[in-house]
């Protein structure tokens, strides 16, 4: 095909719709669909192209005159960055508390900060707190307080920095356990400094040496072993030792030190959101830089708002919010992500226009993730891929990621399937694994990891199924079934008589009745024919019911002249002389 005409230039920001491109193209939508299908792509007219495969797709139809560009894109949230200035002022760390379960976080939040106390305080306050401040000696400490580690892995998946600390806790009378190692990893991903509360030493068992012995054959080496891990023992409910800790949160922060400028446009992230009766979005954002007020314009994400009331993080009204501070805000026209980096801005039309951007720049995001060239060549190279069983594999540590990946690879599918790994990694289930699995027959596996709600509601509404396991056997009987799902079936048949035909008295498209002598075996509704003349089958059949001088019986057997009704698919044109062989045919579904 050639379509030559007049020298057009065609801006992309990042991703068309096919819709876009065949309007700019001045195609028809289903010319360029048709176009799409052939390369194997199936798409619908709403689905986003990225730059590449809209630059192929162009080729192919032989628009030799059509320039593609990509569109300079004015300012979005993330196109905003601040190097700290020589003016920057310290900042109160924000510190995160992580560990296996049972290990004592909560206590140790509560023995800190005295929360039952100070939520009894705020009158009982509704609000869901996220963060908590304490104050010593005149110096802030923040501590967040989130749902699970997903929370964080949301956030880091954002690139943003959010905790400078993590102080990790660990039961001394039961070591190192898996959400142990998540959380060491977590820290170290997320570059910030680590502080181990070896916890619980009032229990009977408590080994503090061997639960340092088991920390450092994790890669954290305490100080007093000549490594660089500040370890304090604790007693979180029996209130031991906490001072130690917090002054050596100080300590580290102190080294770090932590600061931020003031004098920018206030800046941050949002650690939670919910929506509220009367009160609408109420959202709770950690400050990062400059000083955010009631008042000021907020952009987060695709939403934005003018900040009505501002709270502190124990429900009182707040004026005024420097770095490092927690706060809930209400304003936002809508709830912004949890994770989404805000910035404040001068006034509602650039708040509106900057969320108009970011929404763009989030959906060329996701159709880089959804059709890229990359697939593309991948659909063109592939050209029977029922057989291929795809999967991505996500798992909290490295070396349970690849215990998963060669096990799957053990399953003997006899050559007929293809286990195809799309991805793996560690850590949570998160967009880009939907996004990757979105094609047929993928499955992503979790192995001891999380699935965030906003994640397994896209999965939901993707059809991408998300299955996650602790135990590894487990997870490869699931694999197993899957892949056995795919064989083609066994089909069992088994001859069951024979009949001579006599006479036929109805060939109807649908429906023969006939008569004859059966000469082997038996006949019985339900039964399968072939129907055959000399030799050669000329069709098939059901029995539908068998009869003898006029009545239904349950069967015929060899030796006997009866009728048969049979339904047929086609018109069969059954003669006098044809023979009619029963027979059996079960579909079994095949193992592995
Ligand atoms: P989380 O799941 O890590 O938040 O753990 P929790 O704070 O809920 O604590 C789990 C259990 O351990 C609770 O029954 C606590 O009372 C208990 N616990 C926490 N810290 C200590 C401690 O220092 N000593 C003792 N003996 N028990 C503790």
């Amino acid at each position: 095909m050639e379509h030559n005409q007049e020298e057009k230039t065609i801006q992309i920001a990042g991703s068309i719709t096919v819709d876009e491109l065949a309007g700019a193209l001045g195609l028809s939508v289903t010319e360029l669909i048709g176009t799409l299908f052939k390369n194997g792509i199936v798409a619908t007219i709403n689905q986003r192209l990225d730059f590449e495969t809209a630059q192929i797709i162009i080729d192919e139809l032989g628009f030799k005159n059509v320039k593609l560009e990509k569109k300079n894109t004015a300012t979005k949230t993330s196109d905003i960055h601040h190097e700290l200035s020589d003016k920057a002022v310290s900042r109160p760390p924000v510190v995160a508390v992580m560990g296996h379960v049972d290990h004592g976080k909560t206590t140790l939040l509560d023995t800190l900060l005295n929360k039952k106390t100070v939520e009894k305080e705020a009158g009982g306050i509704t609000q869901h707190i996220s963060a908590y401040q304490l104050e010593r000696d005149g110096r802030t400490i923040t501590f967040l307080d989130t749902p699970g580690h997903e929370a964080f892995a949301a956030i880091r998946q954002h690139g943003a920095q959010l905790t400078d600390i993590v102080v990790i806790v660990v039961a001394a009378d039961d070591g190192v356990k898996p959400q142990t190692i998540e959380a060491i990893n977590f820290a170290k991903s997320a570059n910030a400094k680590i502080i181990v509360a070896i916890n619980k030493i009032d229990r009977e068992g408590a080994d503090i040496d061997r639960t340092k012995a088991d920390l450092s054959n994790h890669g954290l080496q305490p100080e007093e072993w000549g490594g660089d891990i500040t370890m304090v023992p604790i007693s979180a409910k029996l209130n031991q030792n906490l001072d130690q800790l917090v002054d050596m949160i100080l300590l580290t922060s102190d080294i770090e030190e932590l600061k931020a400028d003031i004098d920018i446009p206030a800046e941050g992230l949002v650690i939670e959101s919910h929506m509220e009766t009367g009160k609408g979005s109420v959202v709770n954002l950690l400050v990062t830089g400059g000083e955010l007020k009631t008042g000021d314009f907020i952009v987060a994400g695709k939403t934005y708002g003018k900040i009505r009331t501002m709270l502190d993080w124990r429900g009182k009204p707040k004026g005024k919010a420097t770095p490092s501070t927690p706060v809930t805000v209400t304003g936002f026209k809508e709830l912004p992500d949890f994770g989404d980096r805000f910035v404040e801005v001068n006034d509602e039309k650039t708040a509106r226009k900057m969320a108009l951007l970011n929404a763009q720049a989030a959906a060329d995001e996701s159709a880089s993730a959804n059709v890229t060239s990359t697939d593309l060549l991948r659909m063109m190279n592939t050209a029977d891929n029922s057989k291929v069983f795809n999967v991505i594999v996500k798992g909290d540590v490295l070396g349970s990621v690849t215990s998963v990946v060669d096990s799957l690879k053990m399953i003997d599918t006899h050559g007929e399937i293809t286990l195809n790994i799309v991805s793996t990694g560690v850590g949570d289930i998160n967009e880009n694994d939907v996004y990757m699995a979105a094609g047929e027959h993928t499955v992503i596996y979790g192995f001891n990891v999380n699935v965030p709600i906003n994640i397994s509601k896209m999965a939901a509404r993707d059809n991408v199924p998300i299955r996650t396991y602790k135990v590894i056997y487990e997870l490869l009987d699931d694999a197993k079934h899957e892949m056995e799902n795919l064989l083609d079936a066994e089909v069992i048949e088994e001859d069951k008589g024979e009949m001579k035909v006599l006479g036929v008295f109805r060939t109807e498209k649908t429906q023969i009745i006939a008569g004859g002598e059966v000469l082997k075996g038996d006949v019985k509704p339900n039964y399968l024919v072939k129907i055959m003349r000399n030799k050669e089958e000329i069709g098939e059949a059901e029995v539908s019911s068998t009869q003898k001088e006029k009545m239904d019986v349950k069967e015929l057997v060899a030796g006997e002249t009866g009728g048969l009704a049979l339904k047929t698919e086609h018109k069969t044109d059954l003669q006098i002389g044809d023979r009619l062989k029963f027979f059996t045919r079960e579909i079994k579904k095949r193992t592995l």
